[in-house]
C-alpha cells in the first residue's frame, strides 16, 4: 500500500527553500486519523517518523504499534482522557484550557514526563473555534509558570473553517502571520523553549510555512488515494 508522504515531504523542503527557509526547521506530521496501521507502516517506509492522532484510542492503538516513531496530539482536549493521552504523546497540540494544563501537569508528573506541549490560538476571533483569543494568551503563559511537568513549545492554530472569502473571515495566510505575530511577541514571557508553530493542513500548508511554520499537519494529502 502506498502513501503521498515522500512526494508532500519534497514539496515541502521545496516550499522551505523558496521561503529561505532551511527545510529540516519544519517537521512534516503525518495525520493518521482515518487511517489503519498498514497505512502508517507504509507512511514509516517512506521516510515518516512524525504521526497526528486526534482521538486519544487511536493514540494509544498506534503509538503502542509504533513505540519508535513521535505521537502528536491534535485533537480536542478532554479532562477524563489526559490519562491516556500524556503516556503517548511526544507533544500535545491543541491546550487552551488552563484546567486541562493543570491535569496534564499532574498526569506527566505521577509517570515522570515533562510533557511539551502548544498552546492553540483563536486569532480571527470566530466564535465556533476553539483556542485561547490573542489578547488572552499573557495571562495563560503567565497561569501555566508554575506547572513543571509541563513545557510550552509554542503555539498552534488553524486557518478559518469556513469559506474565508464568503463569510467575511481572514484568509489562511492572515491568520498564519497574526499567530506567528503571537509567537514572536510572547517569547520573552515564556522562555526560549517557546519556538514552535503548528499551523498548515492539506489546503493551506504552503502559506503556513511561508509564516514560520515549524510543524505541518497533513492529513488528506497523504492519505487519501482520490488526493494524489
Ligand atoms: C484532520 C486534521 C488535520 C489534517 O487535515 P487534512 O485536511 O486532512 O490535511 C490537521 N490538524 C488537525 C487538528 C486535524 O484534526
Amino acid at each position: 500500500m502506498l502513501t503521498n508522504y515522500a512526494s508532500i515531504n519534497k514539496q515541502l523542503a521545496e516550499q522551505a527553500k523558496s521561503c529561505g527557509r532551511n527545510p529540516n526547521e519544519v517537521t512534516l506530521i503525518a495525520v493518521s486519523k482515518t487511517v489503519g496501521l498498514q497505512e502508517v507502516e507504509s507512511a514509516i517506509d517512506e521516510g515518516a517518523h512524525d504521526f497526528g492522532e486526534n482521538r486519544p484510542e487511536e493514540l494509544v492503538r498506534k503509538s503502542q504499534a509504533f513505540p519508535n516513531e513521535n505521537w502528536h496530539f491534535i485533537g480536542n482536549i478532554q479532562s477524563r482522557q489526559i490519562k491516556n493521552i500524556v503516556p503517548h504523546a511526544c507533544m500535545i497540540h491543541s491546550l487552551f484550557k488552563f484546567e486541562h494544563a493543570e491535569k496534564i501537569d499532574r498526569v506527566a508528573k505521577e509517570i515522570g514526563k515533562i510533557q511539551k506541549v502548544l498552546i492553540e490560538v483563536n486569532v480571527s476571533g470566530e466564535a465556533s473555534k476553539s483556542g485561547v483569543h490573542s489578547g488572552d494568551l499573557p495571562e495563560f503563559l503567565k497561569a501555566c509558570k508554575d506547572l513543571e511537568n509541563i513545557s510550552i513549545c509554542g503555539l498552534m492554530t488553524m486557518a478559518p473553517i469556513e469559506d474565508a472569502a464568503h463569510a467575511n473571515l481572514p484568509s489562511a495566510l492572515e491568520v498564519f502571520r497574526s499567530a506567528h505575530d503571537l509567537l514572536e511577541a510572547n517569547r520573552d514571557q515564556a522562555g526560549s523553549q517557546f519556538c514552535e508553530f503548528s499551523a498548515g493542513m492539506t489546503n493551506d500548508w504552503p502559506d503556513a510555512v511561508k509564516c514560520g511554520s515549524t510543524f505541518i499537519r497533513v492529513g488528506r494529502a497523504i492519505f487519501d488515494p482520490d488526493m494524489f
